[in-house]
């Protein structure tokens, strides 16, 4: 089920163009708008689900081995060293779009390698 009014339902099926780094029958996987570090990804489910509680059973189970996945795939093709996955639920826990997502953040040893910002 999609939701009209919810851009991540429209990125995650199509509807509005996106940075895709992968893409299944379930999922898309973009680069985030704002990113936190380079290669900063965002894991979406193709149907609408407000938030981790909302999950059907087949995208609950398969998305945090697609997660694994695309943690290892930064390590390979990016280098980083590490990489936090995050995941918020609810306006108060820091969610700012209500379409389940988890973040997929690389980290670098030495620091962020930040992409969006340069100092003066
Ligand atoms: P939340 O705070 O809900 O966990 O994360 C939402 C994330 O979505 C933020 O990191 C923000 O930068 C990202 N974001 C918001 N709108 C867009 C968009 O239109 N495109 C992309 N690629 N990322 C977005
Ligand atoms: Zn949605």
């Amino acid at each position: 089920m999609k939701d009209k009014d919810c851009i991540f339902c429209k990125i995650a099926n199509g509807e509005i163009p996106s940075a895709t780094i992968y893409e299944d029958e379930d999922f898309r996987v973009i680069l985030d708008l704002g990113p936190a570090s380079r290669g900063h990804a965002l894991i979406l489910p193709k149907e609408h689900f407000k938030d981790v509680c909302e999950l059907d059973e087949k995208v609950a189970a398969r998305v945090l081995p697609l997660a694994a996945k695309i943690g290892a795939a930064m390590k390979e093709a990016l280098g980083c060293a590490g990489f936090n996955l995050v995941q918020n639920n609810g306006a108060e826990a820091g969610q700012t779009v209500f379409h389940f997502h988890v973040h997929v953040i690389p980290r670098y040893a030495g620091g962020p390698e930040m992409v969006t910002w340069e100092p003066g």
